[in-house]
């Protein structure tokens, strides 16, 4: 059974607009699918109607085989992961992992053995009593990731989370972001306009263009030296 389905899904924004124009697509348990394509193709319209932050037009997503259309965001069983971190400023890294879990009334023991295995993934144990101002934006970037790792959700959703980066940095980023899924194995959406990013990432690249899938496959039959 796919761990997340697409079904005709449509997105027509107020004004007459339509960003995403009936896509299909079935993503694997633990696969890792990139969506790429210029910007304004909808991509990232696509992964919000997954998360829950955009509503859907018309079509059915499902995730582990449930509809999620009329389930809100923190029902669903997903961790996003943005470019702009959107960690709190006033809380340490090991707060900022914590919180979703506190929310979720865990026990503070299972929480600490979340965010401890979480940091040790990330190899950011040594930062957990530092606010985010203290950190790099590539330490940042780790603590995000490490929000969403404790979560242990079915679907890890990121949109272009490495933009603000420089270039070495999201080279590192890059490598870490693989190392992580082959630690954990979630299944992965990522968004991004880089296809270098799409090619070094994803199991499987999906094509978009002005709201439709141009080409769905393996990075290496998507690009394949002339
Ligand atoms: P991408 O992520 O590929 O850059 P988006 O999904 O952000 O593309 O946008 C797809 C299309 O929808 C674009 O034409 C964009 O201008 C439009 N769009 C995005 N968000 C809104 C919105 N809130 N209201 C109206 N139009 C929007
Ligand atoms: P998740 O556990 O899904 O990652 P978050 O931890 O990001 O969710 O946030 C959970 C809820 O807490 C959201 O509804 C959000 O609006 C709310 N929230 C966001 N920022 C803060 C904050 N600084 N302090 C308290 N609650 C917040």
């Amino acid at each position: 059974m796919a761990q997340v389905t697409l079904n005709r899904i449509v997105k027509e924004y107020e004004g007459g607009v339509q960003a995403v124009k009936g896509i299909d697509l079935d993503i694997a348990d633990h696969e890792f699918v990139v969506l790429v394509g210029p910007s304004g193709c909808g991509k990232s319209t696509t992964l919000r109607m997954i998360a829950g932050l955009e509503e859907i037009s018309r079509g059915e997503i499902r995730i582990a085989g449930n509809v999620v259309n009329d389930i809100p965001p923190r029902d669903r069983d997903i961790a996003m992961v943005f470019q702009n971190y959107a960690l709190y400023p006033h809380m340490s890294v090991y707060d900022n992992m914590a919180f979703g879990l506190m929310l979720r009334k865990f026990p503070k023991e299972e929480i600490r053995r979340r965010v401890e295995n979480a940091a040790r993934i990330l190899d950011i144990g040594m930062l957990l009593d530092r606010k985010p101002k203290a950190l790099s934006g590539g330490q940042r970037q780790r603590v995000a990731m490490g929000r969403a790792i404790v979560r242990d959700p079915k679907v890890f959703l990121f949109d272009e989370p490495l933009s603000n980066l420089d270039a070495k940095l999201r080279v590192q980023m890059r490598t870490e972001i693989k190392k992580v899924h082959q630690t954990v194995n979630t299944t992965t959406i990522y968004v991004t306009h880089d296809q270098v990013e799409a090619m070094t990432l994803a199991d499987r690249v999906v094509v978009m263009n002005h709201g439709v899938i141009e080409q769905v496959g393996p990075p290496q039959e998507l690009y394949h030296r002339p």
